[in-house]
């Protein structure tokens, strides 16, 4: 008999009849005898009509009123949720974020939990009940409502399950798995049988939206099995695991990930002085701005040039902080770029395997696509490229690295 954490995202739980859906699917679960935790986010749309609401009556709400206003979104679903499994003769008790005691620090509209108390849901489980919790709150020590920051359901889940030490924490969606790519983008996309936590966190970063990125770093520090399903087909999803041992018979790349959401800003003339990187970066990073992808030029007439990526919404602050910086100390001049794309691919399987590097770039010069940055870590390797060729970039490097799916019978 298993421990199961079951969590059902917004669009599964989005009408009454999808609710008695995951009541039927649930009951079928516990019928096998597992015992079952449910997680729940809001109904789909909830959330953002309850912060519309609140930005009616003013512009930037009072993060604790709007706790206070955002957690009931959840609260309305595991009281459906368990009405639905009441119902159909199964055991089920609802738990808000307060009652089981989910506790966070105070940091309104985006805490972290610092403790599950166990106690309650093991003597329901105990008992045969289900055990069905609102994803999302938590409570802080002096018993003010918190939120987890947006998608936080899944980081309930995990949470949830490191506590309960289960057998594993499933994610129900609107997708059947983790794939190679984006299906829109490449048609022959895979869904992956099994990722690991690692190769998850660097598609996630990069823009693969599929689970909140704290939930799978924190499913990695406590080592959860995770397993990402479609809530209403017949699937095996795709397991995210700490385990690598397959990965010899794994391809190289898992796969591979993009981000439009980045600019390019370029300093150029620069007197190449100790301090410079210092110089240009520490106004950007003073305003708070992040940077990710960076590149400096070797010297000549000792000057230099220094190139870097941020996200688009700072582009246009981080331009003028540069060009105040290019007044500064002398350089050229600064300009930028937002027509870029950054593609990445992505697995574990290039820490036993050299040449992938060149293999990538071999793919991108065949189509003639110009890299103008570049930048690697252990488990990824990142180009930046006109935003025009990312299609034709990423189908490229789909197939040189053989993740195509096999064209079926007939095609
Ligand atoms: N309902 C919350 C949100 O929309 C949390 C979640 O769905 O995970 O962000
Ligand atoms: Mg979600």
């Amino acid at each position: 008999m298993a421990l199961i954490v079951q969590k059902f995202g917004g669009t599964s739980v989005g009408t009454v009849e999808r609710i008695e859906q995951v009541a039927e699917k649930v009951k079928k679960f516990r019928e096998n005898g597992d015992d079952i935790v449910v997680v729940v986010s809001a109904m789909s749309g909830e959330t953002n009509r309850l912060i519309g609401l609140a930005k009616q009556v003013m512009d930037q709400p009072v993060p604790r009123e709007l706790d206070v206003m955002v957690s009931t979104g959840e609260q309305v679903t595991i009281a459906l949720l368990s009405m639905s499994l009441l119902k159909r003769g199964v055991p089920a008790v609802s738990y808000t974020g307060n009652q089981v005691r989910i506790l966070t620090d105070s940091s309104h509209t985006k805490a972290r939990i610092l403790s599950i108390d166990d106690a309650n849901i093991r003597a329901d489980l105990k008992a045969g009940r289900v055990v069905v919790v609102a994803g999302f709150q938590g409570v802080d020590e002096h018993g003010n409502i918190t939120t987890l920051g947006r998608g936080g359901s899944d980081t309930t889940g995990v949470a949830l399950a490191a506590a309960l030490k289960a057998d594993e924490c499933q994610i129900y969606t609107d997708v059947d798995g983790v794939y190679t790519t984006d299906p829109r983008v490449v048609p022959q996309a895979r869904r992956l049988d099994k990722i690991t936590f690692e190769e998850m966190l660097e598609m996630a970063s990069l823009g693969s939206k599929v689970l909140q990125i704290r939930s799978v770093e924190f499913a990695g520090k406590y080592n959860v099995p995770l397993r990402v399903l479609h809530s209403f087909q017949e699937g095996p999803g795709t397991l995210i695991t700490l385990d690598e041992e397959e990965s010899m018979e794994q391809p190289i790349i898992s796969g591979i990930a993009f981000n439009r959401d980045e600019a390019k800003l370029t300093i150029r003339g620069v007197p190449d002085t100790p301090g410079v990187a210092f110089k240009i970066l520490g106004p950007i990073s003073a305003a708070n701005i992040e940077v990710d992808m960076i590149v400096q030029n070797v010297s000549h007439d000792n000057t230099t040039d220094f190139t870097f990526t941020v996200h688009r919404n700072d582009y246009l602050n981080a331009l003028e902080i540069l060009k105040q910086t290019c007044a500064n100390i002398g350089a050229r001049e600064a300009t930028g770029d937002t027509n870029i794309t950054k593609v990445s691919i992505v697995g574990v399987g290039m820490r036993s395997h050299a040449g992938v590097a060149s293999r990538m770039f071999e793919a991108l010069a065949k189509e003639s696509i110009n890299i103008q940055m570049i930048s690697t870590s252990e488990i990824k390797i990142s180009v930046v490229i006109e935003e025009k060729y990312l299609e034709l970039a990423v189908r490229a490097l789909h197939t040189a690295f053989e993740l195509d799916a096999p064209a079926r019978q007939g095609e």
